[in-house]
């Protein structure tokens, strides 16, 4: 287990998946290859798994769910250190990602009986003799498929909100971070080892393609809009639906009355953790005219400080070191200054912090998703103007606003599915608040209630109570009637309000 590869470069050798260290190269461990046979056989072992999961009831899988979330708890710095042997992050990074991942297990677990329980509703007008019940069934095997950037907490929100529903879950990680994924399949097999409610299938995209035809109920998918875009269309071929996490290009917006420092170094928090390779990471600011230069030299004296090699951790993709320089360079070429790092920033496996301004916006440092520790910072006439070029993209997953008096209306206008005031990254760590996006960064929602109910199907059944005193949906009923019914319908409906 101590072979030296091609950094960061995953490779199959005898049917083994080898992940390995992005700095070092050291092998990260290793896991046996699917097949798509292999795929459909995980898949048919979930449905058995499913019905005795969806057996066990709300509380019953409350149990083991929080059992599996204290076994995280207790070995969170061996997770934490697999995590940083996968991707290169820093351990403490590793230690606040699985804290996350804890919360929306936590959360999932006490709240699905309250969210998706079931329920009467009232009775109305048309069907007065019959009651109205609501449930919410789940779609029992659920195909999560993951990325690598954030391995922990990006499967378990979904995996967390299926499970409590009811459904078993076979999850398909990156093949970046296998070892990681076993470790979350391994641990929940402890404590419920009974049957394989969630399994774990590796490979490249192809097990993931394999996954989505498998015949899955839904499938849950976090990665790339390239990727998620495939991912819908082999999903559409069964019509399985599906949940899409995907790319961002998130934006901060720094208002006249803000409190400049605490957004600098919110705005260096925000773009550099991970090394930029955040799907929710700032990586775009538009400061207001007042503030912009105190703005800028703070986020510089702020992101100087941090040490490639230490905060900052590798880029994980070798490929992506391509990319970022690509911006970087096109920042540069079309009229961008560096104020911090910059051309020569790319030194492989790292990327130092750059910080560009004066970027033009048809630059792909703009446009595009960069996934590096770098920030332009654009300076605006006002909050409307940062507004309308923090929207003018594809993507709409976060956003950030720092401000006093107009935050929040700033933060409702902003073309995305969650805003932080005040904060940067500060939703993902509320497990009672949905996460997902808009546009080109996807649809449905994973965590809090929406994300539970993003794996469940609404199921109505209404149930005859007595006979119908005015039978509306029969043959059998009179003229007579019918008027009954609509002076009724004046009665309950006819006043203008
Ligand atoms: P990718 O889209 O490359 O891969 C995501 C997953 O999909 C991997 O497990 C991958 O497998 C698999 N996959 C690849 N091709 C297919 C296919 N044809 N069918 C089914 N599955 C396939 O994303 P990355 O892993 O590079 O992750 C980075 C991206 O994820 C960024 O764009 C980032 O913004 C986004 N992201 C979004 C989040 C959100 O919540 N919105 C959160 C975190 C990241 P393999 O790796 O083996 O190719």
């Amino acid at each position: 287990m101590t072979a030296t590869h091609v950094p960061g470069l995953p490779v199959i050798e005898d049917g083994q998946l080898i992940s390995t260290n992005p700095a070092t190269g050291a092998e990260a461990g290793r896991v046996p290859v699917a097949d798509e046979k292999a795929v459909n056989a995980a898949v048919e072992r979930a449905r058995e798994a499913a019905a005795w999961w969806q057996g066990l009831g709300f509380d019953g899988r409350k149990t083991r769910m929080l059992r599996w979330r204290s076994l995280i708890v207790q070995r969170i710095e061996e997770l934490a250190a697999l995590t940083h042997s996968e991707t290169g992050k820093p351990l403490t990074d590793g230690l606040i990602e699985a804290t996350a991942a804890v919360e929306h297990l936590d959360w999932a677990a006490r709240n699905a009986k309250r969210v998706l329980g079931p329920r009467r509703v009232r009775t109305r007008l048309l069907v007065a003799e019959h009651s109205g019940h609501l449930e919410y069934q789940p779609f029992g095997v659920v195909g999560v498929i993951g990325p690598w950037n954030y391995p922990i907490v990006t499967p378990v929100g979904p995996i967390s909100g299926a499970l409590a529903a009811g459904n078993a879950i076979v999850f398909k990680p990156s093949e970046y971070t296998p070892v990681v994924g076993q470790w979350l399949a391994d641990t929940f097999a402890e404590v419920v080892p009974e049957h394989p409610v969630l399994q774990v299938v590796h490979g490249f995209g192809d097990v993931g393609g394999a996954l989505c035809r498998s015949g899955v109920g839904k499938v849950a998918f976090t990665g790339s809009t390239a990727t998620a875009k495939k991912v819908m269309a082999a999903c559409a071929e069964n019509l399985v639906p599906v949940v899409l996490e995907a790319g961002g290009k998130d934006a901060l917006i720094v208002d006249d009355d803000a409190d400049v420092n605490l957004a600098a170094e919110a705005a260096v928090w925000g773009a550099m953790t991970n090394a930029g390779q955040t799907c929710i990471g700032i990586e775009r600011v538009y400061a207001v005219e007042p503030v912009y230069d105190r703005f800028v030299e703070a986020v510089v004296a702020k992101a100087g400080k941090l040490r490639t090699g230490e905060e900052i951790g590798p880029i994980t993709m070798p490929k992506q070191l391509d990319i970022i320089r690509d911006h970087i360079e096109d920042a540069l070429a079309k009229g961008g200054r560096a104020v911090l790092g910059g051309a020569d920033a790319v030194r492989a496996p790292y990327v130092a912090p750059t910080v560009l301004v004066d970027v033009p916006a048809d630059s792909s440092e703009i446009r595009e998703e960069t996934f590096g520790p770098t920030l332009t910072i654009t300076r605006v006439r006002d909050a409307d103007e940062a507004v309308e070029k923090a929207n003018d993209t594809a993507y709409g997953l976060g956003g950030s606003v720092f401000g006093k008096r107009n935050a929040i209306r700033i933060a409702r206008r902003l073309r995305s599915g969650m805003v932080a005031v005040n904060g940067t990254l500060t939703f993902v760590g509320m497990g009672n608040l949905p996460f997902g996006g808009v546009g080109e960064s996807g649809f449905g929602r994973i965590h809090g209630a929406d994300g539970l109910r993003e794996f469940a199907r609404a199921k109505a059944i209404t149930v005859r109570r007595g006979p119908s005193l005015l039978p509306a949906m029969t043959f059998e009923r009179t003229p007579a009637q019918v008027k009954q019914i609509v002076k009724a319908l004046r009665l309950l409906y006819g006043r203008k309000p």
